[in-house]
């Protein structure tokens, strides 16, 4: 596996590639790695063949300063299990090479989107996502890119992203299951900081989730969320929201239909450490993505 750092060696390195032909996989990540991210490092591999992932802890995305601080770094770690996982490019960029002197910030029309649900708690983030995202693609120029589903709503606001782009129109996204340990929980590099104890507990985000999909019926469905929430501050949770939303535009659903699809997204806190999920409510006969 390469490991660039630098934007304009990075460049010329898959300029070259290029030439003889190759499809370029991008997977950006923040570090951490773990198999979640993994399975996108694979996805790519089978779809596109060539593999870029990038690992940059993007300041601009975090309202919360302890959050960044408190963010977990293990590159050494994370580049021995990209080298496990078969990837090609590791693109390990530092803040000015992505965020250079005199470069101006934009501010990108995502709409409604924005500002419901994590852009309601952590105001500013979905623009730091974007910025970074924007940034990233223009310098590697993939072909295809890989995100989780486990972040549902970043899903939606990059597709917007890419819709809102012609200088990023081509390229095509891709979405990737949820990896979870085996009790449930979603796999996440914010796992790192929770105690044994609390890892066993976390198992109850997915849980009420699951709950909420197992007893949803067409209607209201106040009751059934009203339930839910009682679940996860049984089991010592801080929710910060939970419900149940249309698949595309992330609207709550008061009275459904049983045709649209909806997903059931949760943030909670654990003790200190903020944790979300969703799962998909599929339509009869879809197929899971
Ligand atoms: P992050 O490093 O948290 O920014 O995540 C990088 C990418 O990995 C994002 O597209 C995430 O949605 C994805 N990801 C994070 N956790 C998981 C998981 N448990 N399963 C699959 N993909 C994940």
């Amino acid at each position: 596996m390469k490991i660039f750092k630098k934007t304009s060696d990075l460049q010329l390195y898959l300029l070259q590639q290029r030439q003889s032909g190759i499809t370029v996989g991008f997977v950006p990540t923040m570090g951490a790695l773990h198999d979640g991210h993994l399975s996108l490092c694979a996805q790519s591999k089978i779809i596109a063949g060539f593999t870029v992932a990038s690992i940059f802890v993007n300041p601009t995305q975090f309202n919360d300063k302890e959050d960044l601080e408190k963010y977990p770094r293990t590159v050494d770690d994370d580049i021995m299990k990209l080298i496990s996982a078969d990837c090609d490019v590791l693109f390990l960029p530092d803040d000015d090479e992505i965020y250079p002197a005199g470069l101006t910030h934009k501010n990108y029309p995502l709409g409604s989107i924005e500002n419901k649900w994590e852009g309601a708690f952590r105001p500013g983030h979905f623009q730091g996502v974007c910025e970074v995202v924007d940034r990233l693609f223009t310098i590697v120029k993939p072909d295809y890119v890989f995100f989780g589903q486990k972040d549902y709503q970043q899903c939606v606001v990059i597709k917007k992203l890419l819709d809102i782009s012609p200088h990023l129109c081509k390229i095509k996204m891709n979405i990737i299951p949820t990896m979870r340990e085996e009790n449930g929980l979603a796999m996440s590099s914010r796992n790192m900081r929770l105690s044994e104890e609390e890892k066993k507990n976390a198992a109850h985000l997915y849980e009420t989730l699951f709950f909420i999909k197992e007893n949803i019926q067409n209607g209201n469905n106040e009751t059934l969320l009203g339930d839910a929430q009682k679940m996860l501050v049984k089991n010592n949770f801080k929710p910060d929201y939970l419900a149940i939303v249309d698949a595309n535009t992330m609207d709550p659903i008061s009275d459904w239909d049983g045709k649209r699809q909806i997903v059931v997204i949760a943030a909670a806190f654990l003790g200190n450490v903020r944790l979300i999920d969703n799962i998909i409510i599929l339509k009869q006969n879809q197929q899971s993505i």
